[in-house]
């Protein structure tokens, strides 16, 4: 049997992060990933010679390069990766829109959204101020009880509206739970997202994950792509190993599941080891929250001038921000709207590229997805995919004459692509925060450790092997 002193089951960012920094020290370390390619939630296809990406809009945590302490410095130093060969780029600006022509702006400068909240809300500039010192002084890290951050942030800010806009691209980008989330996931998107601020790397995800993947090579990282794990082997109430979908059994010290909480516990073989690893249940671990998105090359129409100057638009049409699963098919009152090629240093292309997120409800796509009827789901793709159109028409314009490619990818796409169950994208509510198991050698990384999106799901990984393992090994 093969053994590895680290294995790690995913080769999304977390599992690529984790493993780099157990390689860099010359340790044999072994990724298994399911799927063909590496990426996870995160990933591209090719369609007509074009690369479209599936995932990144854009990646929060921006920080300057002389800021130190900034956790995309301190990744790119753990991961040994020089920060000028990413050459990133900042976006321009997003927006978030409420109706009545409410809005907010805020760009990676934080003193933008402090003033558009002096503008549009004279009243709460001393309570946002408050709030924000109360933020600063908060440590999300620490395992605590869960505390509604809506509480929070009301014990501060009385303007319902300004509480609700601010919710909007917070809950989009990073909430598992519904119309809440806990107080240090708020923290850490708040600081992602308003206080640091989007980017892109230069390039598209796939140069990102190639760099990734070189630098697990170059430091001798061993990946095995459709290499699905189905079993953790447990022995003594210690893990000894896995057995892959192939059968082969592979020997290991410790293990690092990157594949979520409730799917890790689905890999125990018995009702009693699975319970050693989690007595929480099902419903309990499962996230309910999924999307669809559309992708859109448009050849140049002629949209309103906003879709020049902001990177991502956060909508919604009423003046109350609800996140939940929604009862229909797509949640069309609220969504995202990104320009992918609006970050600075972009190249003049010959078209425009426009991405659509709408919130999702797995079970009506399944349904769909399941009938005898195998025209049911295309068709209602395609019904869903017109009727969001209309709605984001009258944000950024008609495009609906100029589209040269479109395509709609719903929760069961996401979750046949990234084994999330109900294609929950931000995992499960419970959150593993110190990463262990009630097994001492098995630990969670990426989305169910509770660090968000690509920059937090690698500092995961790399911060699950720095606590619990290279000081044993
Ligand atoms: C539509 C969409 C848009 C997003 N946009 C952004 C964005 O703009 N900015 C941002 O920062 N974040 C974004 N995210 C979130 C970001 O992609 C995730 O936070 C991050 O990629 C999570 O990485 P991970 O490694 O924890 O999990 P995953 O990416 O889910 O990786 C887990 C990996 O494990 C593999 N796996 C699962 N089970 C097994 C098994 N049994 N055996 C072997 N392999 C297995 C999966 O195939 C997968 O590759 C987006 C996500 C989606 C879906």
């Amino acid at each position: 049997m093969r053994r590895y002193p680290l294995l790690i089951i995913g080769g999304g960012l977390s599992g690529l992060a984790a493993g780099i920094r157990f390689a860099r020290f010359g340790q044999k370390v072994l990724i298994l990933e399911k799927h063909v390619k590496a990426g996870g939630l995160n990933s591209y296809y090719h369609r007509r010679g074009r690369l479209f990406e599936t995932g990144l809009h854009a990646i929060t945590n921006y920080a300057p390069p002389a800021d130190k302490h900034a956790p995309l410095n301190r990744l790119l130093r753990q991961l040994k990766i020089p920060r000028r060969t990413l050459k990133l780029r900042q976006q321009f600006s997003s927006e978030i829109l409420f109706p009545e022509r409410s809005s907010l702006c805020f760009s990676n400068d934080f003193s933008t959204l402090q003033s558009q909240v002096a503008e549009n809300f004279p009243d709460s500039v001393q309570p946002f101020a408050a709030m924000i010192a109360a933020l600063d002084a908060y440590d999300p890290f620490t395992p605590r009880p869960k505390i509604s951050a809506r509480e929070f942030v009301s014990s501060f800010l009385h303007d319902t509206l300004l509480v609700e806009m601010l919710f909007c691209p917070l809950m989009f980008y990073g909430s598992s739970d519904e119309d809440d989330m806990d107080i240090s996931q708020f923290v850490i998107i708040f600081r992602a997202i308003y206080q640091e601020g989007f980017f892109r790397p230069q390039g598209t995800i796939k140069d990102l994950l190639g760099l990734l993947v070189t630098q697990y090579k170059n430091f001798g990282g061993e990946l095995e792509f459709s290499t699905g794990v189905k079993e953790i082997l447990t022995e003594n109430d210690a893990i000894i190993g896995v057995r892959t979908a192939s059968g082969e059994e592979i020997g290991c010290d410790y293990l690092i599941s990157t594949a979520g909480y409730p799917e890790t516990k689905r890999l125990f073989a018995t009702p009693d080891t699975a319970a050693k690893f989690s007595t929480a249940t099902e419903d309990k671990t499962s996230g309910r929250l999924s999307f669809t998105e559309s992708i859109y090359l448009l050849d140049k129409p002629a949209l309103k001038p906003i879709t020049e100057t902001r990177t991502i638009i956060f909508y919604n049409l009423s003046e109350q921000f609800t996140y939940h699963r929604p009862e229909k098919a797509v949640g069309l009152n609220s969504g995202v709207i990104c320009f992918p090629e609006n970050f600075e240093g972009g190249q003049n292309s010959d078209y425009i590229q426009l991405r659509v997120t709408h919130l999702a409800n797995y079970d009506a796509w399944r349904h769909a997805y399941d009938a005898d009827d195998k025209s049911l789901y295309a068709a209602m793709k395609k019904e869903w995919s017109e009727r969001s159109k209309e709605v984001v028409c009258k944000i950024i314009g008609n495009y609906q004459k100029n589209i040269v490619y479109e395509d709609t990818f719903t929760p069961v796409t996401i979750e046949r692509y990234t084994s999330r169950t109900q294609g929950a994208v931000y995992g499960s509510p419970e959150k593993i925060k110190d990463g262990r198991t009630n097994y001492e050698n098995l630990y969670i990384a990426g989305t169910d450790q509770g660090y968000l999106g690509i920059v937090g799901s690698m500092l995961s990984g790399v911060t699950m092997v720095n606590h619990h393992i290279l000081n044993k090994i």
